[in-house]
């Protein structure tokens, strides 16, 4: 396949114009100011008025949660966990998790997202629709305390099941250690998690101060904060993908920048629940990596990846009253690049010579992005899900002008109305 004369963002995140990019095996494997021979390309995609780009890693989600959407509105994280969400969760059927993650996985390749990484329950479904669907994604079971000993609770069985599936844990389908969070764990799930990841080398994904009750509860519990509590367990000598990280103290900082932790920013949820803003300014002077995240459907309330852009932008811009924080190249490389090291991808996330050929095509005859003065920044401010009229992962096209190629798009639609209907019959 070959992109001939096409804009795109390159390795440095610099916008390039006029050139060729040849895809074969997956992998991009010739980028070029020269024009490109076609040789045998099966495929030439003229790229006038087209922008190329690296697909976004969604690296927080819970993907079945697309079947929560506006479920218990208006209400504090504890009220809507146990209220709204949990009962609703627990009428869900392994096929329930699949139809939701089909609607999510709609969504995510509609906007752009070419990896995500999440936690949930029925991974093994899970892993299936994601791969039907071809994208990437590192999948977990969010362990939380239990009252069968550790090695017999069903998020154990069905993480070594997983593995057991997809093997070496090196294709599109990855399997992590979910660890809920603080606030719903003992210290036998904690050091269990702890120890199965580090036997399995496998990476942890948890929750951590999300609010300022959970951080604050910590600390009354054990007389630590989430964090330090995990370090405690044992948690931190494995890499840790830390979702939200809202309320973090300095010597939280210093440890997040010791140790393999990436905070995720999932900012849509963050201010919908109320929860705060987390201080990213203080990530980056730390020099701690951070990623992006959408979190699940039912706190966002969508998986659009340029919305989330756009207002950790905004939002960072507003609350530190400075217009030149937060760069769109910085935030473009948190979004890609960062988000496929987190999930321990490597050679992915970047137009690069030999780097997985997970790529986004943006039509840029849109009035909004027109004339293209700064196309970095029309990828923050500006571009709309809408734009997005390819999605491909490793070299497979997976979306293109309107059309998924392996997902049913009106089928899913119908199930998944179907399905909530069926759910809230049985609570
Ligand atoms: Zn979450």
């Amino acid at each position: 396949m070959l992109f001939k004369s096409v804009t795109i963002l390159n390795e440095h995140f610099d916008i390039e114009k006029d050139v060729d990019v040849r895809i074969e095996d997956g992998k991009i494997k010739e980028i070029s100011k020269d024009r490109l021979e076609p040789y045998d390309a099966t495929r030439i995609i003229d790229g006038k008025h087209r922008l190329l780009i690296p697909g976004f890693a969604n690296v927080h989600c819970h993907v079945p949660m697309t079947l929560l959407r506006g479920r218990g509105e208006g209400l504090d994280l504890w009220t809507w966990l146990t209220t709204a969400i949990f009962p609703f969760e627990a009428k869900m059927t392994a096929d329930d998790m699949k139809i939701g993650t089909r609607l999510g996985l709609l969504e995510m390749i509609r906007s752009g997202i070419t990896t995500f990484t999440d936690m949930y329950l029925n991974i093994g479904a899970i892993a299936e629709a994601v791969a039907e669907s071809k994208l990437r994604a590192n999948l977990c079971f969010g362990l939380s305390a239990g009252e069968e000993p550790f090695d017999q609770r069903r998020g154990v069985k069905e993480t070594l099941d997983l593995l057991k599936t997809v093997g070496t844990n090196q294709g599109r389908v990855k399997v992590d250690l979910g660890l809920h969070a603080e606030y719903t764990s003992d210290e036998e799930t904690v050091r269990g998690v702890a120890a199965l990841a580090k036997e399995h080398q496998l990476i942890v994904h948890t929750h951590i101060s999300e609010t300022k009750n959970e951080h604050q509860g910590s600390i009354e519990r054990h007389g630590m904060t989430p964090l330090a509590w995990l370090n405690h367990c044992g948690i931190l000598e494995n890499p840790v993908i830390a979702a939200h990280c809202v309320y973090v103290t300095a010597e939280d900082l210093k440890l997040m920048a010791e140790k393999d932790v990436t905070p995720v920013h999932c900012i849509s949820s963050n201010l919908k629940l109320g929860s705060g803003v987390a201080d990213i300014g203080a990530w980056q002077k730390a020099g701690i990596p951070y990623a992006i995240g959408t979190d699940g459907a039912a706190s966002n309330n969508n998986l659009n990846f340029f919305e989330e852009l756009h207002l950790v932008s905004l939002v960072h811009k507003g609350v530190t009253k400075d217009p030149t924080f937060l760069q769109p190249k910085e935030l473009l490389a948190a979004a890609t690049m960062r988000g496929y090291a987190s999930q321990k991808r490597t050679n992915a996330g970047l137009i690069k010579e030999g780097y997985d050929a997970d790529l986004v095509l943006i039509d840029l005859d849109k009035p909004h992005l027109v004339p293209e003065n700064d196309l970095a920044s029309h990828l923050c401010h500006s571009a709309q899900a809408e734009d997005v009229c390819m999605t491909m992962v490793g070299g497979d096209i997976l979306y293109e002008d309107g059309t998924f190629t392996t997902l049913d798009e009106e089928k899913i639609l119908a199930e998944a109305r179907q399905a909530t209907k069926e759910i809230l019959a049985r609570i």
